[in-house]
């Protein structure tokens, strides 16, 4: 079984668990790390808030919820508010940096 394989991965974005305070990107006014999600795991709610331009969304919480389970909800609720407000469109944040990633090239060193 002790196989390993040398591959030096980039540190994309990590999966880490964070505490409490987690800064996203606001889909309102764009700045990055603005908003900020307090999840109050005792109260069983979550907190959103942009501090730049005072976006607010509130959700409930379970003990899975994650700060960016309370984010892409937020989002949702906005598009959601969009599509049966005005019909303006909401510019979406953009797909986190989709930059190419190189095909893993299979490695043929495979010494034997
Ligand atoms: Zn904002």
């Amino acid at each position: 079984m002790g196989k390993r394989k040398k591959s030096s991965r980039k540190p994309g974005p990590a999966r880490v668990k964070v505490p409490l305070d987690t800064a996203f990107t606001c889909l309102f006014c764009h700045h990055d790390k603005s908003v900020t999600v307090r999840i109050d795991r005792k109260e069983g709610v979550a907190q959103l808030i942009c501090r730049v331009c005072d976006q607010r969304y509130q959700s409930k919480v379970n003990h899975l919820t994650e700060p960016i389970d309370i984010y892409s909800e937020w989002i949702d609720a906005a598009d959601e508010a969009q599509r049966v407000g005005e019909s303006s469109t909401v510019r979406r944040p953009a797909a986190s940096s989709s930059r190419p990633v190189p095909a893993r090239a299979p490695s043929v060193d495979d010494s034997d």
